[in-house]
Protein backbone atom coordinates (compact mmCIF):
# COMPACT_ATOMS: atom_id res chain seq x y z
CA UNK A 1 0.00 0.00 0.00
CA UNK A 2 1.19 3.39 -0.62
CA UNK A 3 0.42 6.07 1.44
CA UNK A 4 1.38 9.16 0.08
CA UNK A 5 1.94 11.70 2.79
CA UNK A 6 4.08 14.59 0.58
CA UNK A 7 7.68 15.86 1.58
CA UNK A 8 7.10 17.76 -2.02
CA UNK A 9 9.25 15.83 -3.63
CA UNK A 10 6.99 13.49 -5.33
CA UNK A 11 3.71 16.38 -6.14
CA UNK A 12 3.85 17.69 -9.18
CA UNK A 13 4.68 21.48 -9.51
CA UNK A 14 3.23 23.48 -12.36
CA UNK A 15 5.53 25.30 -14.09
CA UNK A 16 3.39 28.42 -12.77
CA UNK A 17 4.25 27.48 -9.13
CA UNK A 18 7.10 27.67 -6.86
CA UNK A 19 5.66 25.46 -4.18
CA UNK A 20 5.08 21.99 -3.87
CA UNK A 21 1.30 21.79 -4.84
CA UNK A 22 -1.10 18.84 -3.06
CA UNK A 23 -4.39 17.61 -5.62
CA UNK A 24 -6.10 17.61 -2.58
CA UNK A 25 -5.88 19.19 0.96
CA UNK A 26 -9.00 18.22 3.00
CA UNK A 27 -10.02 20.50 5.81
CA UNK A 28 -11.60 18.00 8.92
CA UNK A 29 -10.98 14.35 9.12
CA UNK A 30 -14.42 13.03 10.11
CA UNK A 31 -15.91 9.99 8.22
CA UNK A 32 -15.91 12.04 5.35
CA UNK A 33 -12.70 12.73 4.39
CA UNK A 34 -11.90 9.69 6.21
CA UNK A 35 -13.38 7.70 3.32
CA UNK A 36 -12.01 10.11 0.84
CA UNK A 37 -8.36 8.88 2.30
CA UNK A 38 -9.25 5.23 1.92
CA UNK A 39 -10.13 5.94 -1.64
CA UNK A 40 -6.99 8.10 -2.08
CA UNK A 41 -4.68 5.33 -0.43
CA UNK A 42 -6.66 2.73 -2.65
CA UNK A 43 -6.51 4.70 -5.99
CA UNK A 44 -2.72 5.28 -5.03
CA UNK A 45 -2.26 1.44 -4.80
CA UNK A 46 -3.13 0.64 -8.34
CA UNK A 47 -1.42 3.78 -9.58
CA UNK A 48 1.50 4.54 -11.52
CA UNK A 49 4.13 7.11 -10.07
CA UNK A 50 2.66 9.64 -12.75
CA UNK A 51 -0.83 8.88 -11.63
CA UNK A 52 -0.61 8.84 -7.88
CA UNK A 53 -2.85 11.82 -6.11
CA UNK A 54 -1.06 13.90 -2.84
CA UNK A 55 -3.34 14.35 -0.57
CA UNK A 56 -3.33 15.55 2.99
CA UNK A 57 -5.75 16.47 5.65
CA UNK A 58 -5.55 19.10 8.64
CA UNK A 59 -7.92 17.54 11.57
CA UNK A 60 -8.26 19.88 14.58
CA UNK A 61 -8.81 16.77 17.26
CA UNK A 62 -5.43 15.47 18.59
CA UNK A 63 -6.57 11.72 17.63
CA UNK A 64 -10.01 10.61 15.66
CA UNK A 65 -13.17 10.77 17.00
CA UNK A 66 -16.73 10.88 15.71
CA UNK A 67 -19.14 12.47 18.14
CA UNK A 68 -17.41 11.45 21.65
CA UNK A 69 -19.96 13.02 23.15
CA UNK A 70 -22.80 10.89 22.59
CA UNK A 71 -21.23 7.29 22.65
CA UNK A 72 -23.58 5.93 25.01
CA UNK A 73 -23.18 2.65 25.65
CA UNK A 74 -25.97 1.12 24.35
CA UNK A 75 -26.59 3.32 21.51
CA UNK A 76 -26.72 1.89 18.65
CA UNK A 77 -25.98 2.95 14.39
CA UNK A 78 -28.71 4.42 12.47
CA UNK A 79 -27.37 3.06 9.08
CA UNK A 80 -26.48 -0.37 8.33
CA UNK A 81 -22.70 -1.55 8.72
CA UNK A 82 -22.78 -1.95 5.22
CA UNK A 83 -22.50 1.88 4.52
CA UNK A 84 -19.32 2.04 5.69
CA UNK A 85 -16.33 3.54 4.82
CA UNK A 86 -15.62 1.73 1.72
CA UNK A 87 -18.17 -1.29 0.71
CA UNK A 88 -20.44 0.89 -1.43
CA UNK A 89 -17.59 2.73 -3.43
CA UNK A 90 -15.21 -1.24 -3.68
CA UNK A 91 -17.00 -4.20 -1.45
CA UNK A 92 -13.51 -6.26 -1.85
CA UNK A 93 -11.61 -3.18 0.10
CA UNK A 94 -9.42 -4.15 2.96
CA UNK A 95 -10.84 -0.95 4.94
CA UNK A 96 -14.59 -2.30 5.29
CA UNK A 97 -15.91 -2.96 8.85
CA UNK A 98 -16.26 -6.60 8.07
CA UNK A 99 -12.34 -6.54 7.24
CA UNK A 100 -11.85 -4.89 11.31
CA UNK A 101 -14.38 -6.98 12.23
CA UNK A 102 -12.06 -9.74 11.12
CA UNK A 103 -8.73 -8.65 12.60
CA UNK A 104 -10.55 -8.22 15.95
CA UNK A 105 -11.46 -11.52 16.16
CA UNK A 106 -15.09 -10.77 16.03
CA UNK A 107 -16.78 -11.91 12.97
CA UNK A 108 -18.07 -15.03 13.98
CA UNK A 109 -19.53 -13.74 16.92
CA UNK A 110 -20.89 -10.33 14.83
CA UNK A 111 -22.51 -13.02 12.35
CA UNK A 112 -24.35 -14.23 15.14
CA UNK A 113 -25.76 -11.46 16.15
CA UNK A 114 -27.57 -11.09 13.15
CA UNK A 115 -27.69 -7.12 13.00
CA UNK A 116 -27.05 -4.69 10.75
CA UNK A 117 -26.60 -1.84 13.23
CA UNK A 118 -23.63 -2.42 15.36
CA UNK A 119 -23.33 -0.10 18.55
CA UNK A 120 -21.99 3.23 17.76
CA UNK A 121 -19.26 2.58 20.17
CA UNK A 122 -18.30 -0.70 18.10
CA UNK A 123 -18.72 1.57 14.82
CA UNK A 124 -16.42 4.43 16.80
CA UNK A 125 -13.93 1.45 16.83
CA UNK A 126 -14.12 0.80 13.28
CA UNK A 127 -13.07 4.00 12.21
CA UNK A 128 -10.49 4.71 14.94
CA UNK A 129 -8.79 1.50 13.53
CA UNK A 130 -9.10 2.96 10.04
CA UNK A 131 -8.26 6.38 10.27
CA UNK A 132 -4.99 5.01 12.61
CA UNK A 133 -3.94 3.34 8.86
CA UNK A 134 -3.84 6.34 7.16
CA UNK A 135 -2.95 8.55 9.85
CA UNK A 136 0.36 9.27 7.92
CA UNK A 137 -1.89 11.78 6.00
CA UNK A 138 -3.33 13.61 8.73
CA UNK A 139 -1.98 16.65 10.32
CA UNK A 140 -3.69 16.39 13.95
CA UNK A 141 -4.52 19.46 16.75
CA UNK A 142 -4.56 21.21 13.52
CA UNK A 143 -7.37 23.93 12.77
CA UNK A 144 -7.41 25.71 9.43
CA UNK A 145 -8.09 29.02 10.04
CA UNK A 146 -7.63 30.44 6.34
CA UNK A 147 -7.97 28.93 2.48
CA UNK A 148 -6.20 31.94 0.64
CA UNK A 149 -6.12 32.31 -3.61
CA UNK A 150 -3.10 31.46 -5.27
CA UNK A 151 -3.00 33.80 -8.32
CA UNK A 152 -0.85 32.99 -11.58
CA UNK A 153 -1.48 34.94 -14.71
CA UNK A 154 -5.06 36.18 -13.14
CA UNK A 155 -6.22 33.08 -12.80
CA UNK A 156 -6.59 30.93 -9.46
CA UNK A 157 -4.51 28.00 -10.06
CA UNK A 158 -4.15 26.73 -6.27
CA UNK A 159 -5.13 27.42 -2.51
CA UNK A 160 -2.60 28.06 0.09
CA UNK A 161 -4.38 26.07 3.42
CA UNK A 162 -2.99 27.22 6.35
CA UNK A 163 -3.75 25.65 10.17
CA UNK A 164 -2.75 26.69 13.29
CA UNK A 165 -1.33 23.44 15.40
CA UNK A 166 -3.97 23.40 18.92
CA UNK A 167 -1.41 23.61 21.78
CA UNK A 168 -1.98 23.92 25.42
CA UNK A 169 -0.04 27.25 25.40
CA UNK A 170 -1.71 28.81 22.64
CA UNK A 171 1.47 29.56 20.96
CA UNK A 172 1.20 26.61 18.40
CA UNK A 173 2.85 27.46 14.97
CA UNK A 174 0.96 27.74 11.57
CA UNK A 175 1.41 25.33 8.72
CA UNK A 176 0.45 26.75 5.21
CA UNK A 177 0.07 23.66 2.50
CA UNK A 178 -0.82 24.72 -1.11
CA UNK A 179 -3.27 22.71 -3.43
CA UNK A 180 -4.88 22.63 -6.87
CA UNK A 181 -8.01 21.35 -4.57
CA UNK A 182 -9.62 21.51 -1.64
CA UNK A 183 -12.16 19.63 0.42
CA UNK A 184 -14.56 20.93 3.44
CA UNK A 185 -15.45 18.15 5.65
CA UNK A 186 -15.98 20.09 8.68
CA UNK A 187 -19.35 18.61 9.88
CA UNK A 188 -21.60 20.33 11.96
CA UNK A 189 -21.91 22.53 14.81
CA UNK A 190 -24.28 22.76 17.72
CA UNK A 191 -27.42 24.54 17.50
CA UNK A 192 -29.48 25.60 20.79
CA UNK A 193 -32.77 27.51 20.81
CA UNK A 194 -32.58 30.82 19.57
CA UNK A 195 -32.25 32.98 23.19
CA UNK A 196 -30.55 30.07 24.98
CA UNK A 197 -26.86 29.11 24.85
CA UNK A 198 -24.48 27.19 27.08
CA UNK A 199 -23.43 27.72 30.95
CA UNK A 200 -22.20 25.69 33.57
CA UNK A 201 -25.95 23.63 33.70
CA UNK A 202 -27.31 24.06 30.71
CA UNK A 203 -25.54 22.22 28.03
CA UNK A 204 -25.85 20.85 24.23
CA UNK A 205 -26.05 17.45 24.10
CA UNK A 206 -23.06 16.96 22.39
CA UNK A 207 -21.02 17.79 25.64
CA UNK A 208 -22.82 15.04 27.76
CA UNK A 209 -20.16 11.94 27.93
CA UNK A 210 -17.41 14.52 27.98
CA UNK A 211 -19.15 16.37 31.53
CA UNK A 212 -21.21 13.99 32.92
CA UNK A 213 -18.87 13.02 35.71
CA UNK A 214 -19.26 16.38 37.28
CA UNK A 215 -22.80 15.60 38.52
CA UNK A 216 -23.07 13.72 41.71
CA UNK A 217 -25.03 10.50 41.15
CA UNK A 218 -26.75 10.80 44.30
CA UNK A 219 -27.48 14.15 44.76
CA UNK A 220 -28.90 14.99 41.43
CA UNK A 221 -32.59 15.74 41.87
CA UNK A 222 -34.03 16.72 38.63
CA UNK A 223 -32.68 16.89 34.83
CA UNK A 224 -34.55 18.64 32.03
CA UNK A 225 -33.80 17.33 28.33
CA UNK A 226 -35.32 19.46 25.42
CA UNK A 227 -35.98 18.06 22.25
CA UNK A 228 -37.80 15.10 20.52
CA UNK A 229 -34.95 13.38 18.21
CA UNK A 230 -33.34 10.39 18.65
CA UNK A 231 -30.48 12.09 20.86
CA UNK A 232 -33.08 13.25 22.94
CA UNK A 233 -34.52 10.35 23.62
CA UNK A 234 -30.87 8.98 24.21
CA UNK A 235 -29.81 11.37 26.33
CA UNK A 236 -33.47 11.31 28.46
CA UNK A 237 -32.91 7.47 28.87
CA UNK A 238 -29.07 7.72 29.79
CA UNK A 239 -29.76 10.08 32.28
CA UNK A 240 -32.84 8.47 33.99
CA UNK A 241 -30.92 4.92 34.20
CA UNK A 242 -27.29 6.85 35.74
CA UNK A 243 -29.29 9.07 38.02
CA UNK A 244 -31.51 6.39 39.92
CA UNK A 245 -32.81 8.91 42.52
CA UNK A 246 -33.31 11.95 39.96
CA UNK A 247 -36.37 12.83 38.27
CA UNK A 248 -35.72 13.46 34.21
CA UNK A 249 -38.16 15.69 32.36
CA UNK A 250 -38.39 15.38 28.56
CA UNK A 251 -39.87 18.55 27.01
CA UNK A 252 -41.01 18.65 23.38
CA UNK A 253 -43.28 20.44 21.12
CA UNK A 254 -45.14 17.91 19.65
CA UNK A 255 -47.64 15.06 21.46
CA UNK A 256 -45.30 12.33 21.27
CA UNK A 257 -41.78 10.97 20.21
CA UNK A 258 -42.32 10.06 16.76
CA UNK A 259 -40.69 6.87 15.06
CA UNK A 260 -38.07 7.33 12.51
CA UNK A 261 -39.32 5.72 8.69
CA UNK A 262 -36.70 2.94 7.81
CA UNK A 263 -38.66 0.98 6.26
CA UNK A 264 -36.89 -0.67 2.77
CA UNK A 265 -38.98 1.49 0.50
CA UNK A 266 -38.28 4.79 1.88
CA UNK A 267 -34.64 4.13 3.05
CA UNK A 268 -34.00 4.34 -1.21
CA UNK A 269 -33.85 8.09 -0.39
CA UNK A 270 -29.86 7.64 0.70
CA UNK A 271 -29.28 5.27 -2.50
CA UNK A 272 -26.60 6.63 -4.68
CA UNK A 273 -28.68 6.49 -7.55
CA UNK A 274 -31.31 8.57 -5.02
CA UNK A 275 -28.34 11.81 -5.26
CA UNK A 276 -28.85 11.71 -9.03
CA UNK A 277 -32.65 11.78 -9.05
CA UNK A 278 -32.59 14.32 -6.38
CA UNK A 279 -29.60 16.59 -7.74
CA UNK A 280 -31.68 16.75 -11.24
CA UNK A 281 -35.13 17.31 -9.44
CA UNK A 282 -36.65 20.37 -10.21
CA UNK A 283 -36.56 23.05 -7.04
CA UNK A 284 -40.02 22.43 -5.90
CA UNK A 285 -39.75 18.46 -6.03
CA UNK A 286 -36.34 18.76 -3.69
CA UNK A 287 -38.68 20.44 -1.58
CA UNK A 288 -41.47 18.09 -2.12
CA UNK A 289 -38.73 15.09 -1.21
CA UNK A 290 -37.40 16.75 1.41
CA UNK A 291 -40.43 17.06 3.22
CA UNK A 292 -41.78 14.00 2.66
CA UNK A 293 -38.96 11.46 3.77
CA UNK A 294 -37.34 14.52 6.39
CA UNK A 295 -38.69 11.65 9.13
CA UNK A 296 -36.52 9.32 8.15
CA UNK A 297 -33.84 11.26 10.03
CA UNK A 298 -35.02 14.51 11.63
CA UNK A 299 -36.71 15.02 14.94
CA UNK A 300 -37.32 11.13 14.81
CA UNK A 301 -36.29 8.27 17.32
CA UNK A 302 -36.04 4.40 16.61
CA UNK A 303 -38.85 2.76 17.60
CA UNK A 304 -37.38 0.15 20.24
CA UNK A 305 -36.02 3.37 22.17
CA UNK A 306 -39.71 4.38 22.08
CA UNK A 307 -41.14 1.59 23.75
CA UNK A 308 -38.55 1.51 26.10
CA UNK A 309 -39.25 4.64 27.04
CA UNK A 310 -42.79 4.21 27.35
CA UNK A 311 -41.86 0.78 29.31
CA UNK A 312 -40.18 2.35 31.59
CA UNK A 313 -42.90 5.56 32.33
CA UNK A 314 -45.45 2.68 32.84
CA UNK A 315 -43.79 0.97 34.79
CA UNK A 316 -42.89 3.60 37.08
CA UNK A 317 -47.06 4.48 37.33
CA UNK A 318 -47.42 0.66 38.62
CA UNK A 319 -44.96 1.42 41.02
CA UNK A 320 -45.93 4.45 42.18
CA UNK A 321 -42.17 6.10 41.82
CA UNK A 322 -42.56 8.25 39.21
CA UNK A 323 -39.47 9.47 37.74
CA UNK A 324 -39.68 9.43 34.00
CA UNK A 325 -41.97 12.85 32.85
CA UNK A 326 -42.93 14.17 29.63
CA UNK A 327 -43.98 17.60 29.30
CA UNK A 328 -45.42 17.48 25.72
CA UNK A 329 -46.71 20.24 23.38
CA UNK A 330 -44.36 22.19 25.35
CA UNK A 331 -41.01 24.48 24.86
CA UNK A 332 -39.04 26.15 26.99
CA UNK A 333 -39.22 29.54 27.06
CA UNK A 334 -36.16 30.92 29.65
CA UNK A 335 -33.12 29.54 31.05
CA UNK A 336 -31.62 31.05 34.00
CA UNK A 337 -28.65 29.82 35.94
CA UNK A 338 -28.65 29.71 39.54
CA UNK A 339 -26.16 29.00 42.02
CA UNK A 340 -25.76 25.47 41.88
CA UNK A 341 -28.35 24.95 39.18
CA UNK A 342 -30.44 25.71 36.47
CA UNK A 343 -33.81 27.63 36.37
CA UNK A 344 -35.92 26.37 33.64
CA UNK A 345 -39.50 28.17 32.35
CA UNK A 346 -41.41 25.87 30.52
CA UNK A 347 -44.38 26.88 28.15
CA UNK A 348 -47.41 24.70 27.23
CA UNK A 349 -48.74 25.66 23.96
CA UNK A 350 -51.84 23.99 24.21
CA UNK A 351 -52.82 26.10 27.55
CA UNK A 352 -50.34 28.92 27.03
CA UNK A 353 -49.52 28.32 30.84
CA UNK A 354 -45.98 28.63 32.31
CA UNK A 355 -44.62 26.17 34.79
CA UNK A 356 -40.63 27.19 36.72
CA UNK A 357 -38.48 24.43 37.79
CA UNK A 358 -35.33 23.84 39.45
CA UNK A 359 -32.99 21.55 37.73
CA UNK A 360 -29.58 20.08 38.44
CA UNK A 361 -28.90 20.12 34.47
CA UNK A 362 -30.72 21.01 31.46
CA UNK A 363 -29.79 19.01 28.27
CA UNK A 364 -30.71 20.98 24.85
CA UNK A 365 -30.75 17.85 22.24
CA UNK A 366 -31.72 20.49 19.52
CA UNK A 367 -29.96 19.43 16.63
CA UNK A 368 -26.71 20.53 14.95
CA UNK A 369 -26.65 23.53 11.77
CA UNK A 370 -23.91 22.38 9.19
CA UNK A 371 -21.10 24.90 9.06
CA UNK A 372 -21.04 27.66 6.61
CA UNK A 373 -18.06 27.47 4.27
CA UNK A 374 -18.09 30.69 3.46
CA UNK A 375 -15.94 32.40 6.33
CA UNK A 376 -13.25 29.86 6.02
CA UNK A 377 -13.13 30.70 2.11
CA UNK A 378 -12.56 34.16 2.81
CA UNK A 379 -11.69 36.27 -0.47
CA UNK A 380 -12.39 33.21 -2.51
CA UNK A 381 -15.46 33.45 -1.03
CA UNK A 382 -17.60 36.13 -3.47
CA UNK A 383 -16.21 33.57 -6.56
CA UNK A 384 -18.80 30.86 -5.46
CA UNK A 385 -21.75 30.98 -6.71
CA UNK A 386 -25.09 30.91 -4.77
CA UNK A 387 -28.69 30.05 -6.08
CA UNK A 388 -31.39 32.11 -5.47
CA UNK A 389 -31.97 31.47 -1.95
CA UNK A 390 -28.14 32.64 -1.14
CA UNK A 391 -27.22 28.83 -0.56
CA UNK A 392 -24.01 27.45 -2.13
CA UNK A 393 -24.34 26.04 -6.10
CA UNK A 394 -22.63 22.88 -6.02
CA UNK A 395 -21.91 20.59 -9.39
CA UNK A 396 -23.04 17.06 -9.12
CA UNK A 397 -19.50 15.89 -8.23
CA UNK A 398 -19.77 18.17 -5.08
CA UNK A 399 -17.59 21.13 -6.73
CA UNK A 400 -18.47 24.66 -5.76
CA UNK A 401 -19.44 26.34 -8.43
CA UNK A 402 -17.08 28.88 -9.00
CA UNK A 403 -16.47 31.99 -11.77
CA UNK A 404 -14.85 31.58 -14.28
CA UNK A 405 -10.64 32.15 -13.81
CA UNK A 406 -11.00 30.09 -10.59
CA UNK A 407 -9.11 26.63 -11.71
CA UNK A 408 -8.68 25.82 -8.18
CA UNK A 409 -11.67 23.03 -6.87
CA UNK A 410 -13.20 23.54 -3.96
CA UNK A 411 -15.52 20.55 -3.35
CA UNK A 412 -17.70 20.12 0.03
CA UNK A 413 -18.22 17.11 1.87
CA UNK A 414 -21.46 17.99 4.07
CA UNK A 415 -23.82 21.00 3.57
CA UNK A 416 -24.87 19.97 0.05
CA UNK A 417 -28.62 19.03 1.49
CA UNK A 418 -30.37 21.52 -1.37
CA UNK A 419 -28.53 20.00 -4.02
CA UNK A 420 -27.65 16.34 -3.25
CA UNK A 421 -31.10 15.42 -0.84
CA UNK A 422 -30.89 13.95 2.47
CA UNK A 423 -27.95 11.54 2.85
CA UNK A 424 -25.86 14.62 2.84
CA UNK A 425 -25.30 14.60 6.31
CA UNK A 426 -24.99 11.28 6.84
CA UNK A 427 -22.97 8.12 6.62
CA UNK A 428 -25.05 6.48 3.70
CA UNK A 429 -22.99 7.35 0.68
CA UNK A 430 -19.59 8.47 2.31
CA UNK A 431 -17.78 6.11 0.23
CA UNK A 432 -19.49 6.67 -2.69
CA UNK A 433 -19.53 9.95 -2.82
CA UNK A 434 -15.56 10.00 -1.32
CA UNK A 435 -15.50 8.05 -4.99
CA UNK A 436 -16.66 10.83 -7.05
CA UNK A 437 -14.90 13.40 -5.86
CA UNK A 438 -11.85 11.75 -5.89
CA UNK A 439 -12.64 10.78 -9.76
CA UNK A 440 -13.51 14.21 -10.05
CA UNK A 441 -10.21 15.15 -8.82
CA UNK A 442 -8.06 13.00 -10.94
CA UNK A 443 -10.12 13.88 -13.92
CA UNK A 444 -9.70 17.34 -13.73
CA UNK A 445 -5.83 17.19 -13.30
CA UNK A 446 -5.68 14.70 -16.09
CA UNK A 447 -7.66 17.34 -18.24
CA UNK A 448 -5.12 19.74 -17.55
CA UNK A 449 -2.16 17.81 -18.34
CA UNK A 450 -3.92 17.06 -21.81
CA UNK A 451 -4.54 20.76 -22.11
CA UNK A 452 -0.88 21.22 -21.46
CA UNK A 453 -0.39 18.74 -23.78
CA UNK A 454 0.94 15.85 -21.38
CA UNK A 455 1.00 12.56 -21.89
CA UNK A 456 -2.69 10.98 -21.31
CA UNK A 457 -3.37 9.11 -18.09
CA UNK A 458 -2.09 6.00 -17.81
CA UNK A 459 -4.21 2.51 -17.41
CA UNK A 460 -4.39 2.84 -14.01
CA UNK A 461 -6.11 6.00 -13.72
CA UNK A 462 -8.50 5.37 -16.57
CA UNK A 463 -9.52 2.13 -14.67
CA UNK A 464 -9.80 3.77 -11.72
CA UNK A 465 -12.30 6.31 -13.63
CA UNK A 466 -14.30 3.60 -15.43
C1 LIG B 1 -24.59 11.74 17.98
C2 LIG B 1 -24.64 11.55 16.49
C3 LIG B 1 -24.87 10.29 15.98
C4 LIG B 1 -24.92 10.08 14.60
N1 LIG B 1 -25.17 8.84 14.15
C5 LIG B 1 -25.27 8.65 12.83
C6 LIG B 1 -25.57 7.35 12.32
O1 LIG B 1 -25.76 6.38 13.07
N2 LIG B 1 -25.65 7.20 10.97
C7 LIG B 1 -25.46 8.25 10.11
O2 LIG B 1 -25.52 8.06 8.90
N3 LIG B 1 -25.19 9.49 10.57
C8 LIG B 1 -25.10 9.72 11.90
N4 LIG B 1 -24.84 10.97 12.36
C9 LIG B 1 -24.65 12.09 11.38
C10 LIG B 1 -23.19 12.56 11.24
O3 LIG B 1 -23.19 13.80 10.59
C11 LIG B 1 -22.32 11.63 10.45
O4 LIG B 1 -22.31 10.42 11.14
C12 LIG B 1 -20.83 11.99 10.32
O5 LIG B 1 -20.33 12.53 11.51
C13 LIG B 1 -20.51 12.89 9.15
O6 LIG B 1 -19.10 12.89 9.02
P1 LIG B 1 -18.28 14.18 8.60
O7 LIG B 1 -16.87 13.74 8.46
O8 LIG B 1 -18.92 14.80 7.43
O9 LIG B 1 -18.46 15.21 9.79
P2 LIG B 1 -17.94 15.11 11.30
O10 LIG B 1 -18.03 13.75 11.81
O11 LIG B 1 -18.65 16.19 12.04
O12 LIG B 1 -16.40 15.50 11.19
C14 LIG B 1 -15.95 16.81 10.90
C15 LIG B 1 -14.54 16.94 11.44
O13 LIG B 1 -13.99 18.18 11.04
C16 LIG B 1 -13.22 18.72 12.10
N5 LIG B 1 -13.12 20.16 11.88
C17 LIG B 1 -14.13 21.06 11.88
N6 LIG B 1 -13.64 22.29 11.59
C18 LIG B 1 -12.31 22.16 11.39
C19 LIG B 1 -11.27 23.07 11.04
N7 LIG B 1 -11.51 24.37 10.82
N8 LIG B 1 -10.00 22.60 10.93
C20 LIG B 1 -9.74 21.27 11.14
N9 LIG B 1 -10.70 20.37 11.47
C21 LIG B 1 -11.97 20.80 11.58
C22 LIG B 1 -13.98 18.30 13.34
O14 LIG B 1 -13.15 18.29 14.48
C23 LIG B 1 -14.47 16.90 12.96
O15 LIG B 1 -13.59 15.90 13.38
C24 LIG B 1 -24.77 11.18 13.72
C25 LIG B 1 -24.55 12.46 14.24
C26 LIG B 1 -24.49 12.64 15.60
C27 LIG B 1 -24.27 14.03 16.13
Amino acid sequence: MSLLSFDGSSMGTPDELSHPVHDLIGVGFGPSNLALAIAAVEHNDGAGDGDRVAVRFFERQQSFGWHRGMLLEDATMQVSFLKDLVTMRNPTSGFSFLAYLHENGRLVDFINHKTLFPLRLEFHGYLEWAAARVADLVDWGHEVVSIEPVISQDEVVAVDVTARELTADGNGREVTYRARNVVIGTGLQPRFPEGISGSAHVWHNHQLLHRVEEIDVDAARRFVVVGAGQSAAEVTAFLHERFTAAEVVSVFSRYGYSPSDDTPFANRIFDPEAVDDFYDAPAEVKQMLTGYHSNTNYSVVDGDLIEELYRRQYQEKVTGHERLTMMNVSRVEAVREQADQVSVTVRSLATGRSVDMDADLAVFATGYDHVDPRPLLGDLAPDCRLDAEGRLKVQRDYRVETSPGIRAGIYLQGGTEHTHGLSSALLSTIAVRSGEILTSVVGARAQAARSRGAKAPAAALRAFLR
